[in-house]
């Protein structure tokens, strides 16, 4: 690629991004990103609405048992699990050695972004911290992503919290 992808964050002194070649990642289903420190996964009207149809339950029923308000915005709960606090959609039962999203095919675009978050990609040190810190065995490896599909990605993250307003 011999131009900057449009949106995408310049590297210091406006130089094109460092992953403008593409990076690979293929999700393990481990669900360490879903668990550890307390944090938000923010949702959208629509998310909500999705995540409830994949559950079988009126979104109000949803609401009550799986989500919060956070200043003005919705995020999904969370519960003690074994790394942490888990996302309350996090199924570590099911399959042995897996920890799986209950929603997986309506997950909201909070989770759909992971690992092309911006504050993953503002450098190589950023992305390789978050691979180790995470842990996240599924970043660096399986599916090419070329730099159109990342920056994609970064402008559905930056959207997610803005739209948990509702
Ligand atoms: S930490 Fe990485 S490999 Fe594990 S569930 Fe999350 S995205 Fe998938
Ligand atoms: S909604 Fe699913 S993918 Fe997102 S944090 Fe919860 S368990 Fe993980």
């Amino acid at each position: 690629m011999n131009s900057s992808p449009p949106g995408a964050p310049s590297a210091p002194g406006g130089g094109l991004p460092w992953w403008r070649d593409g990076l690979r990642f293929e999700c393990t289903q481990c669900g360490n990103c879903c668990s550890g420190p307390p944090g938000a996964v923010w949702f959208t009207h629509d998310e909500g609405v999705a995540m409830a149809a994949a559950l079988g339950m009126p979104l109000e029923s949803f609401m009550q048992a799986f989500a919060r308000h956070i200043h003005d915005r919705w995020s999904l709960t969370e519960r003690a699990g074994p790394r942490g606090m888990d996302c309350v959609l996090l199924d570590r039962e099911s399959q042995p050695g897996k920890a799986l999203c209950r929603v997986y095919a309506a997950r909201p675009k909070q989770c759909r972004t992971w690992p092309f978050w911006q504050r993953n990609l503002v450098s190589r040190d950023a992305w390789a911290r978050a691979a180790e810190s995470t842990p996240c065995p599924g970043m660096n490896g399986g599916t090419f992503f070329p730099a159109e599909s990342i920056v994609k990605r970064l402008l559905d993250e930056r959207q997610s919290e803005e739209g948990a307003k509702w």
